[in-house]
């Protein structure tokens, strides 16, 4: 139910475009296609789905022998989906003792997705440690310690300017002693200087190589979902820079540009494994492809 509240805006965008081509059109021809692609490239689920979306379709109207526009609807469903596959999309960081690296540039909500992700581990009886390894920022680590105290888990580090490879470091231990389920970790979002992160990344993973091998290793990068095709961009960058396991798209609930889900899962193959959907600590789901497609064409 939340997911589809969440989702009204993109929904709104794009399906109302979809319902209005499919009955406003009495047979199927370029004319039709043309406009099926401008309602996708509008709702950002860019140009690249777009066309394979649409070919995928083309492929299926004629194998299934569909002459009318209302009965592309299914197909249409089912193509999206297609294209959003991905493979694995497993959340092994709740099954096993782990550390999660979340990456992401300043005001996309990292720090509120670390939080109601504490929150959301707390409360299926996980113990969680977080590491306010972001020391570039100021305030990053106040903030922080003010969602740990929200969701009721200890915080490591956060001291501005302090090296984020000793936070880590110090973070593994109290992890290690307090026999910690998931250690989650708020790294580095330099974006503007690719080198440096990629630096410091692999610096933290060395470090958790060495202290911490029995750990499994998820790396997360947040997203600010009203940016459109600039977190498809961001997320291209940050992949070049490290292993990336998992995207957080946020502020899907303010957002008709939504299909960015789309492009993400389409160019970069790295699954979406949860949206942001406000600003309390609840407001993080976790994320199906098959399922927000569904919740688009409610
Ligand atoms: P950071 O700089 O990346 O750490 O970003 P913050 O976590 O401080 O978030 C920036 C702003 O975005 C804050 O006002 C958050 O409340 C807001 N925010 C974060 N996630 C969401 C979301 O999913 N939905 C909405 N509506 N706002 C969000």
């Amino acid at each position: 139910k939340r997911l589809v509240s969440g989702l009204t805006k993109t929904r709104d965008n794009i399906v109302s475009g979809f319902d209005s081509i499919f009955s406003g059109f009495s047979h199927i021809d370029d004319d039709f296609y043309e406009e099926l692609e401008e309602i996708l490239v509008m709702g950002d689920i860019g140009i690249h789905a777009t066309e394979e979306i649409i070919e995928n379709l083309k492929k299926k109207v004629k194998e299934n022998h569909i002459k009318e526009p209302a009965d592309c609807r299914e197909l249409l469903i089912n193509s999206i989906k297609e294209q959003m596959y991905v493979g694995d999309t497993a959340y092994r960081f709740e099954e096993e003792t782990s550390v999660v690296l979340v990456i992401g540039v300043n005001g996309v909500g990292k720090t509120t997705t670390i939080g109601k992700l504490a929150g959301k581990l707390k409360s299926q009886g996980k113990k969680v440690i977080l590491g306010a390894a972001d020391t570039f920022r100021a305030a990053a680590g106040e903030q922080l310690t003010e969602w740990a105290n929200r969701a009721g888990v200890e915080i490591v580090g956060g001291q501005e300017g302090s090296d984020p490879g000793s936070v880590v470091y110090d973070a593994v231990q109290a992890a290690k002693a307090r026999k910690a389920d998931v250690l989650l970790c708020d790294t580095a979002g330099r974006l503007h200087n690719k080198k440096n992160l990629m630096e410091e990344l692999k610096k933290i993973n060395r470090i958790l190589e060495k202290e911490y091998p029995e750990a499994y290793r998820e790396t997360l990068v947040v997203l600010d979902a009203t940016t459109g095709q600039n977190a498809l961009v961001q997320a291209k960058q940050f992949s070049e820079a490290a292993e990336i396991t998992g995207i957080v798209l946020t502020k899907m609930d303010g957002t008709a540009k939504g299909g960015i889900a789309v492009a993400i899962h389409s160019e970069l193959g790295i699954p979406v494994k949860y949206i942001g959907v406000g600003e309390s600590i609840d407001d993080l789901q976790k994320f199906d492809a098959d399922q927000f497609v569904d919740a688009l064409f409610e």
